[in-house]
This record gives C-alpha cells, structure tokens and sequence, in this order.
C-alpha cells in the first residue's frame, strides 16, 4: 500500500461511485500517459501514482478492503500490514470491543459498505441487490469449534467463516449522496454471540463530467477559449436532464464556479465548474490568427 490517499490522487471525494473512479482514472491516465508527454519525468511520476492509486481503490472488492482498512485505522488499529482478518481476529477475542456496550453479549463486527445507485434511483427510489461478503457463523462446527476435542477444519477454530450472498436493498424515494441505511445484523456473525450491524452509504453516480465534492454536486462545462474571453453562451444538459443555456462573462477563467439553484438531484442545487474547450484541429486560416495574436503579445 502506497502512503498517498488513492482519493487524492484520482482527485475525486471518497464517496464518489465506483463508476466516477473509473471516469476519473481513465482520464488523468489520458492526460499523463508517457506517450503524450515524452521525456517528462514529473508527469511519469504522476501516471505511476495515478495506476497504483487505482490499482487500491479500481475494482468494488479491492476498494472496500482499502476502506475497511482505513476505517479500522481511523478507530485506532495499526497500519497497513494488518490484514481484515487478524483485524477481526483480534476483535473477536476481545469482547470489550462490542458495539453495544451496555449489553454483556457479544457482537460481531458492523460492516460499513458504499452502495452504488444512478440518479433514478436516487430520485424515484427502487430495488438494488449487491453482493455481500461477510463473517458467517461455520456451517460445520456453528461457531463451537473445540466441541469436539478437536479443532475444526473448516474455520480453523475461529468458529466464523467468510461466506457471499446477494442481498437486495430497498432504497427509499429521493435518497441523498452519503445517506446511511442501517440493515440490523446483516454485519459479520459472532460465533457465539449477536451478528453486528450493516450500514449502507448511498453513493449516487452523478454521470459523465460530473462530481461530488462533499456532498455537493459539481458539473464541468467545457467553454473555448474565446468565449472565455470574449464572453457569450454555453449549452448544457442539467444532472435533471434539462437543457439549458448559461451565459458566460468576459474574462471569466478555467476553475469559475456558478451555483444553478433547483435543478439538481433532487431539485438540490448544483455548481457549474468551467474548464477549457480542447480545441479541434485548427486550420490554416486559424493558425495565422492565433500567430497574428500571439505577436500582438497574446
Ligand atoms: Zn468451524
């Protein structure tokens, strides 16, 4: 594991969808691939920590392994040599780590899992199945595994065993980003005591060229660079789907920001982020312009 947060180096928050890292990945990968900047040791630098980054956080298993990590960091277990399983090893002998301490039963450990959904579904509400993985009681000793004298070879004494299963989800109507669903004892089984809990963060794809910074949702709009100079009008289709016209100031700059009240998700608001228009390719005709400006000191 790198020491660098893979979240900051694909520049995205660490509720963004599994969908909005890929975005993300394939395009900084685009933008610092050796092959368009050659002999740029600092953009190799930054397309290295871009393909590790994703290699931690680019496939839904290996990222809620770097976020379970990081969460079992965040309460105060070691660093990262640390495997989930000694982690849970280690948790399940202590009964004084319980999420209920008042009770004098033990638990087993909550699980806290992203869950993906579109804008639909965030609006209108549905239906969502997603794969569990989890601590279950053993099938072969159920969680009593020196009953027998002997240690049992199908959990190896642990009395819980790692086991899948697809569990559907219903996600209420007009759900927000970063919204928790609380699924009670679908966490990982104890052997002897009570399952924990599984809490379900929403993450809501927000689509092509858009982002979430903080729970606030930010769309960018590609302008040409003479309408940022000069001002005038972009189109732009709304995380709503609406199509609408934003007026653009002279002399506005990539990096501008503007708020668009109602219609985003849900009718929240949303911000415009302007970036620069990747020009086509230019003609002749534009070349002797562009060099026209360039000797007037443009
Ligand atoms: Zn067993």
């Amino acid at each position: 594991m790198s020491d660098m947060d893979p979240y900051r180096v694909l520049g995205i928050d660490n509720s963004a969808s599994d969908a909005e890292i890929k975005r993300a990945y394939r395009r900084l990968a685009r933008q610092h691939h050796p092959d368009r900047n050659p002999g740029d040791s600092a953009s190799e630098d930054r397309f290295k920590s871009i393909q590790s980054a994703f290699d931690e956080i680019g496939s839904p298993e290996k990222r809620q392994q770097y976020d379970e990590q990081q969460r079992f960091r965040g309460m105060g277990f070691g660093s990262g040599g640390m495997g989930m399983e000694d982690i849970l090893r280690q948790m399940m002998g202590n009964t004084q780590f319980s999420s209920h301490p008042q009770s004098s039963q033990p638990k087993g450990i909550d699980i806290e899992l992203g869950i993906d959904i579109d804008t639909e579904i965030a609006e209108k509400g549905g239906k969502i199945p997603f794969v569990l993985s989890r601590l279950r009681r053993c099938k072969r000793c159920e969680g009593r595994p020196s009953n027998s004298g002997l240690s049992c070879p199908v959990c190896a004494g642990r009395g819980v065993q790692r086991r899948e299963s697809t569990v559907t989800v219903n996600i209420p109507k007009g759900v927000e980003q970063g919204h928790k669903l609380r699924l009670r004892k679908m966490g990982n089984e104890h052997p002897t005591g009570l399952p924990g809990d599984l809490t379900l963060i929403v993450r809501i794809d927000p689509g092509e060229d858009r982002r979430w910074e903080s729970n606030r949702l930010i769309q960018t709009v590609a302008v040409p660079y003479t309408t940022l100079l000069l001002g005038g009008e972009v189109k732009l289709t709304t995380p709503t789907g609406r199509k609408i016209r934003l007026s653009i100031d002279a002399g506005s700059l990539p990096g501008d920001r503007r708020r668009i009240p109602r219609e985003g998700i849900g009718g929240s608001p949303f911000d415009i982020e302007l970036i620069l228009e990747e020009p086509g390719p230019l003609s002749d005709e534009m070349y002797e312009a562009l060099e026209r400006l360039r000797d007037m000191g443009l």
